[in-house]
């Protein structure tokens, strides 16, 4: 049984690295650019629920308005929800980043976050958790991203196509995907793999319409293997492999 397991795992690790190697070969080899880890955090709040442009767009209109982290607290919920509306859920968002700087400057004394990139993964993460509506794929996208540390964030191409892909259980939870991924990849492929699935879903695992005869995945695609044809978003796949 325990041997099984290992198998199951070896096969899966052999595959996760096999779609690695084709997504770089059609998508390249992005390089990691850097980011301030506060700045990271900020943008990663307002990208949720929104596209890269109009998180762009808020973050561009948030610094003009309030030119430092400080004046972002002098100011109310209000006025930072209006210089960011284009990210939408403003009114989320605005008291989220306010609440974030409010316990970084309460527990650091200062306004900078650079002091998680010295910490371990495990503990920097568990760090940004402790701030209030900060969760595993936020962390996860600071700690990459920002501090180069070994964590994978899983958004929702990610989660979409992995499953599909039969990378990820279809029934496991986004969380639980962040830990199966990160198992199955060498960490020095985090970056490139999560950049690249998440190009590969915008383009070609698409939610809704997949191009399934257009993709480089297919042989290797759970769902393809198992319906012979494009899933829709949601359904499961049907084999009996997939829990
Ligand atoms: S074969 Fe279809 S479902 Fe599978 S990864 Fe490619 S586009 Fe997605």
């Amino acid at each position: 049984m325990v041997q099984e397991a290992a198998k199951d795992r070896q096969t899966l690790q052999r595959k996760a690295l096999e779609v690695h190697r084709r997504l770089t070969a059609i998508y390249g080899q992005p390089s990691r650019p850097a980011v301030d880890p506060l700045e990271a955090l900020i943008l990663t709040i307002l990208s949720q629920n929104t596209n890269d442009v109009n998180r762009d767009r808020a973050y561009f209109q948030l610094r003009q308005s309030f030119p430092t982290w400080e004046a972002i607290l002098e100011a109310s919920d209000e006025e930072v929800a209006q210089a960011i509306r284009t990210a939408g859920l403003a009114n989320v968002k605005a008291p989220r980043i306010r609440a974030a700087l409010r316990a970084i400057i309460d527990r650091t004394g200062r306004l900078d976050l650079s002091f998680i990139c010295r910490m371990t993964r495990d503990e920097a993460r568990q760090w940004l958790m402790s701030l209030e509506g900060i969760g595993p794929k936020t962390a996860a996208i600071v700690l990459l991203f920002a501090c180069g540390h070994e964590a994978f964030p899983v958004d929702t191409h990610i989660y979409r196509v992995s499953r599909r892909i039969g990378l990820v259980p279809w029934k496991a939870s986004r969380e639980k995907a962040h830990e199966i991924l990160e198992d199955l990849l060498p960490p020095e492929t985090y970056y490139p793999f999560h950049i690249n699935l998440i190009e590969h879903g915008r383009k070609i695992c698409r939610a809704a319409r997949p191009l399934c005869e257009d993709c480089a995945l297919a042989d290797l695609c759970d769902y393809y293997d198992s319906v012979g044809t494009a899933p829709t978003a949601t359904a499961a796949p049907t084999s009996a492999s997939r829990s």
